[in-house]
């Protein structure tokens, strides 16, 4: 295996091509991870502003740590994966209380914060500290799959270590932190998943996959993602200025967002009236105007595609001692509308209030 050509011509590559992104160029561990913990499983520019409003509200770990949980999950909403917001969270408190607010100065003492996997401990270990650790995300395992022309399934646990020995192989030790820079970056600009422009590459000349025309079929990827459907119908329950929450428990999507009461049902509900029992005794509430939305929201998860339609009761402002013992009784809320826009809540359901309005 000839690694010289592919590490240097990867690190004469990376300066000319390099997005000037504000988390590079720093070896604060804190900003540094605050940009990793964002970016899992998103987009650069969808990440971008979301890492500019928590710098700006938490210019410093301290700030993180000491700032009211409500507030960090509402600046992450519209994300997406909110664990990572309450690991952000639990794993800034930690560091601060246990650390001294100081982040582990190598890698397998940053693997034991809270929410720090092996990807994000190498980042910060070499980007922030020189360790001579390889991160091997997404755009890795493309690259090296397709250039050392490497078959195995990178899903599987072998393929990953089997990727992870080569990336640790591979890494400089004079330059660990650059090195895992510019192969991320690589992946992401240059050899990128669809239509790569092979043709204008300067690891062409070394590269498997180009020259057995085998691009389109590394990185090998058995697992195809089993996608569940789900038929949320909502109760969107209204008393004047108020509206019934409720707080989403673990062990599902959203925890610890906001959303409405709600029934899961088999498929998708046409029939309003199977609402109704979510009042049970609704004699308590007086007369009941319902609005029936008729649009059914489709939102995509990784593993879930959410389907949900919106009935909305409004109650007479007459009743509203009635319902906030009701929903109290039933462990939701009755909030005011500064409240409801304050709280975190699923995208879906920012959807609809945006559109109900
Ligand atoms: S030649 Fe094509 S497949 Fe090979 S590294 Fe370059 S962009 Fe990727």
């Amino acid at each position: 295996m000839n690694i010289e050509p592919f590490v240097h011509r990867l690190l004469e590559w990376y300066p000319l091509h390099k997005r000037d992104l504000p988390w590079r160029n720093t070896n604060n561990p804190y900003i540094i991870w605050l940009s990793e913990i964002i970016l899992q499983q998103t987009r650069v520019a969808q990440g971008l502003p979301y890492f500019e409003r928590y710098l700006k509200y938490y210019p410093t770990l301290k700030d993180l740590a000491l700032a009211p949980s409500e507030e960090v999950m509402r600046l992450w909403q519209g994300l997406g994966y909110y664990s990572r917001a309450r690991n952000l969270h639990d794993c800034a408190k930690d560091v601060y209380y246990n650390y001294g607010g100081h982040f582990p100065e190598d890698y397998a003492g940053l693997l034991k914060l809270k929410g720090v996997g092996s990807y994000t401990a190498a980042a910060i270990a070499s980007f922030a500290f020189d360790e001579a650790v390889a991160v091997v995300d997404g755009n890795v395992f493309r690259v090296l799959s397709r250039y050392f022309g490497i078959p195995t399934d990178i899903a599987s646990g072998k393929g990953k270590k089997e990727f992870e020995h080569l990336a640790n192989k591979l890494i400089p030790h004079d330059r660990p932190g650059e090195f895992n820079q510019a192969i991320m970056e690589f992946g992401a600009l240059q050899c990128v998943p669809k239509n790569p422009d092979c043709e204008n590459c300067p690891l062409k000349a070394g590269c498997f996959a180009s020259h057995k025309s085998m691009v389109h079929e590394l990185p090998f990827k058995s697992k195809k993602l089993k996608i569940r459907d789900r038929y949320f119908q909502y109760y969107h329950i209204v008393c004047g200025d108020y509206t019934v929450v409720k707080e989403r428990k673990g062990g599902d999507i959203w925890q610890g967002l906001f959303d409405f009461p709600m029934k899961e049902n088999e498929k998708i509900s046409e029939n309003f009236e199977n609402a109704y029992p979510i009042f049970e005794d609704n004699s308590v509430f007086g007369t009941i105007t319902v609005i029936h939305e008729e649009h059914v929201y489709k939102h995509i998860l990784t593993h879930q595609r959410i389907f949900a339609n919106f009935v909305k009761f409004v109650v007479d402002e007459s009743f509203r001692s009635g319902i906030e013992s009701w929903a109290t009784g039933k462990n939701y809320h009755l909030v005011d509308s500064g409240k409801l826009e304050n709280l975190a809540k699923p995208r879906l359901i920012l959807k609809y209030l945006n559109e109900e309005k």
